[in-house]
Order: C-alpha cells, then sequence, then structure tokens
C-alpha cells in the first residue's frame, strides 16, 4: 500500500503515462456512456492531470483565464461537477481540491493517503474497501452514488526522513 504511495507521488515518468491514457480513456468512457466531453471539460481534465498535485477551481481557473475570455467560477464548477460525476475526478474535501483518477473506468470508492508531512496526496485502490463500504451502506439499504475516504498520515518519504 505505502509503496503504491511512494511510487505514485515520486516517479513523474510513470505519473506522465497515466496522464496520457487518463485523457485517453475519459474519451472512451464518455462516448460508452453518451456524454460529451466537450472541449472545455477535456482541457480542464488536462490541467489536472498537468500537476502531480490536488489543485482547487481556482487555480485552474486562473489557467483558463489566460487561453479564453469570460471564463467564470460557475463554468469551472459546473465542468469540476460533471467530472467528478462521471468519475474522471475526485474532490478531495479535506484540502477542497480536485484530483484525476487513475481508474476511472471503474466505480469506486476514492481512497485517499494524505500525508500530513509534505501535503502529498495518493489514491488508495483496495478492493476490498471498495466491497466492503458496498455491503455495508447496502446493507442499511443506503445507494452509494459518490464516496471518498481521506486518511491522514505520513508517507514513505517524511516517514525516513523522521527516522534519519
Ligand atoms: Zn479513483
Ligand atoms: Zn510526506
Amino acid at each position: 500500500m505505502l509503496n503504491e504511495a511512494r511510487t505514485f507521488l515520486h516517479e513523474p515518468q510513470d505519473y506522465q503515462d497515466f496522464r496520457d491514457s487518463a485523457l485517453h480513456q475519459a474519451e472512451i468512457i464518455c462516448e460508452h456512456r453518451g456524454v460529451r466531453l466537450t472541449k472545455l471539460r477535456k482541457r480542464v481534465l488536462e490541467i489536472l492531470w498537468q500537476r502531480n498535485i490536488p489543485i482547487g477551481a481556482y487555480d485552474i481557473l486562473d489557467v483558463l483565464k489566460k487561453e479564453r475570455a469570460g471564463a467564470a467560477p460557475p463554468t469551472v464548477y459546473r465542468v469540476l461537477e460533471f467530472l467528478v460525476e462521471n468519475g474522471l475526478v475526485h474532490r478531495i474535501e479535506r484540502l477542497n481540491a480536485y484530483l484525476g483518477c487513475r481508474r476511472p473506468a471503474e466505480r469506486h470508492t476514492a481512497q485517499f493517503l494524505l500525508c500530513r508531512g509534505c501535503g502529498a496526496v495518493a489514491e488508495m485502490s483496495d478492493k476490498g474497501i471498495d466491497e466492503a463500504i458496498d455491503d455495508a451502506a447496502r446493507g442499511m439499504g443506503f445507494e452509494l452514488s459518490n464516496s471518498t475516504i481521506e486518511l491522514e498520515g505520513l508517507c514513505p518519504r517524511c516517514r525516513s526522513r523522521g527516522a534519519e
């Protein structure tokens, strides 16, 4: 689990591969669901994938403003809502920020590891946790739409720094 966090956080090459495939996957997913990945939606997704960190709506807006006149907060929020609804992006409440999802084709509970040492974030993909949440919610007659878990702690790098 922690090894995956390290890979995700500290190897840009690996991250770039994911970025390219994420944009491609987004096109396929939207086509499959019959929803439109408009130019603007794709651009916002691209902006999110260009950085290896969760970013806020206003940071996205700053980038957009340089590219198109009339870019305003409601537009950005609507686009983000679309991306989150379609599982292409997750919203991290604690940071009030967004991050591209690495496995958008599968419906899942977003499981985030948040480092309180350096602020790094990694999405964990534990199927057992997914299933347990699904089962427990269903057991209470509850239908999940979006679910996110945010776990706070120390990343491998901060842990080894502490041990030095
Ligand atoms: Zn995800
Ligand atoms: Zn850290």
